[in-house]
This record gives C-alpha cells, structure tokens and sequence, in this order.
C-alpha cells in the first residue's frame, strides 16, 4: 500500500520536472529565435540607411554639376571611404553573429578550386600592382572538384590575399593551390611584415591585432581571421599559419573534398 502510494509520489514529481525542463527548452528556444531575428533585423536597419548615405556621397564626390570646389569633392570622398569601412565592419559583425546564433547558411556545390584560385588572381591585380607586388597563383597539376560552398571558400581567401598585400611592402604575394591527402590545400605566402611566434594564435581571435603599434599603422578590425577560422570549421576544413617576422607569412586553408554531414550547418539548396 504504503509502496505504491510512494511510486505514486515519485511519479508525479518526474511528471513535474519533465514538465519544468520542457518550458525551459522552449523559452530557451524563444530566445534564441529573438536573438536571431534581432541579428537579421539589425542587418537590414543598419545596411539600408548606409546604402542610402553612400549613394548620395558618391554622387556627391563625382561632382556632376561642377558646383563643388575640388575641397568639398574632396570631403565628399572621405565620407564615402569611412562609409565603407563601416559597411564592412557591419557585414563582419554580422556574420559572426549569424554564425554564432547557427544562422549562417551554407551552399555545398561542386566547385573547381583552379577556378576559384584564377579568379582571385585577376580581382587582386590591381591591387597588388599599384603596391608594386608580384601576385601569382599557381595550380600544381589536375586538381579534382571539390564538394563546397565557393562564395565562403572565396572569402576565406580574399582575406588571406588583402591581408598578404596589406602587409607586404616589397616582394611577392603567392596562391598556391595543391592536393593534399583526401583534401586541398590553398596557401598564400607573402614576404611581408611576418607575425612573432607568441601573436600567431591570437590574431584568429575577434578583434585581435598582432601588434597595437601595427595595426593602428595598417587599420583593420581584426575581424577577418576569426571570420575566416570560423567559416573554415563550417567547411570541415582548417587553417595553419607559419611566420616569420621580416621574412613573411604562409597562411593554409586545407579543405576535404566532400562537403562533411554538418548538424551545425544549415544547408541552404544549390543553386541550379
Ligand atoms: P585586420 O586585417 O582587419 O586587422 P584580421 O583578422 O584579418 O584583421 O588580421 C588580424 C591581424 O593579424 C592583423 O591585424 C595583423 O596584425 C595580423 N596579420 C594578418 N595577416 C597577416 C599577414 N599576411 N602578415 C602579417 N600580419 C598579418
């Protein structure tokens, strides 16, 4: 008698606690949709005003009347260039949030890594020229098609190559794309400025610099890094960085060629 009165007791209170853990689950999942939504609203409240801002100063700055004295043309043109610093430091914080609230998509495809490599190549000629830098890439034999998202792959190594030619100040700044294993590997080396051995895991952090002194020189926000070991992670892939301070840096992005089954990652479909 007295037994089953006891399971009885015990019982109800499970039924309780499973009832308690069960509002908790879902408030917590409430938040985290706020939080997420927050990000996304954020993203669209502070780009549209922006947008808006850096459409009339480039107008502004091209001086189509001919009313504006060259200072005020000049004026104009700073306005548009710190409007884009911020709009980048936006899309980079804001894709780090999306990333840490799991709302970050990701679009597997096949994708041929001689191509992505050849098309960095020809958008940072430029660049590299008016630095007086030697950009080249080199492809070492056939490399497969690899399953993953080439818009991440790509920013991945746009910022390896700004950061290459940003802190290079002679010599040459190189892509070199090779197989590895079951993977592929991705290396720019520069012969730049190089970062010591006790910086080099602390420039993968947010807002991280190697050196307060340089990086007031250089700018920056120190977000690139994080973004980029970020993101690799979401690829299934990773990065090694070896360096040397005034010979240059070789930062290695290793990718597999599957695309990995992810939990953490939305996939987003292929585009056809
Ligand atoms: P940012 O370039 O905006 O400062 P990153 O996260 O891309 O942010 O880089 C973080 C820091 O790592 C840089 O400020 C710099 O100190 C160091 N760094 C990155 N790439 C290089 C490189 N190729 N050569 C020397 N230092 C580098």
């Amino acid at each position: 008698e007295t037994q089953t009165q006891q399971l009885e007791e015990q019982r109800d209170a499970l039924v309780r606690s499973r009832r308690q853990l069960a509002d908790q689950a879902d408030q917590l999942t409430q938040e985290s949709r706020y939080k997420s939504e927050f990000v996304a609203n954020m993203s669209h409240e502070l780009r549209t005003p922006l947008n808006a801002l850096l459409i009339m100063a480039r107008l502004l700055g091209e001086n189509r009347t001919g009313n504006l004295s060259s200072e005020q043309v000049k004026w104009a043109q700073t306005i548009t260039g710190a409007g884009q610093d911020l709009l980048t430091l936006i899309n980079d914080i804001l894709d780090l949030a999306k990333i840490e609230a799991g709302k970050l998509d990701v679009a597997p495809m096949p994708v041929s890594p001689g191509g992505v490599a050849n098309k960095l190549l020809r958008s940072f000629e430029m660049q590299a020229k008016n630095k007086g830098l030697a950009l080249d890439v080199d492809v070492a034999g056939e490399i497969e098609t690899i399953e993953t998202d080439p818009a991440r792959l790509e920013q991945i190594l746009r910022n390896f190559l700004s950061n290459a030619i940003k802190f290079t100040h002679s010599g040459s700044v190189s892509l070199r794309v090779s197989a590895v294993g079951d993977g592929v590997s991705f290396a720019v080396r520069d012969t730049g400025i190089g970062i010591k051995d006790g910086d080099q895991q602390g420039v993968f952090e947010a807002f991280r610099q190697a050196d307060g002194a340089i990086s007031r020189r250089y700018g920056g926000t120190g977000l690139g890094l994080s973004i980029s070991r970020e993101l690799a992670d979401l690829l299934g892939g990773r990065i090694t960085l070896e360096s040397t301070p005034g010979a240059g840096s070789v930062f290695t992005l290793i990718l597999p060629r599957r695309f990995p089954e992810n939990s953490a990652v939305r996939r987003r479909a292929a585009a056809p």
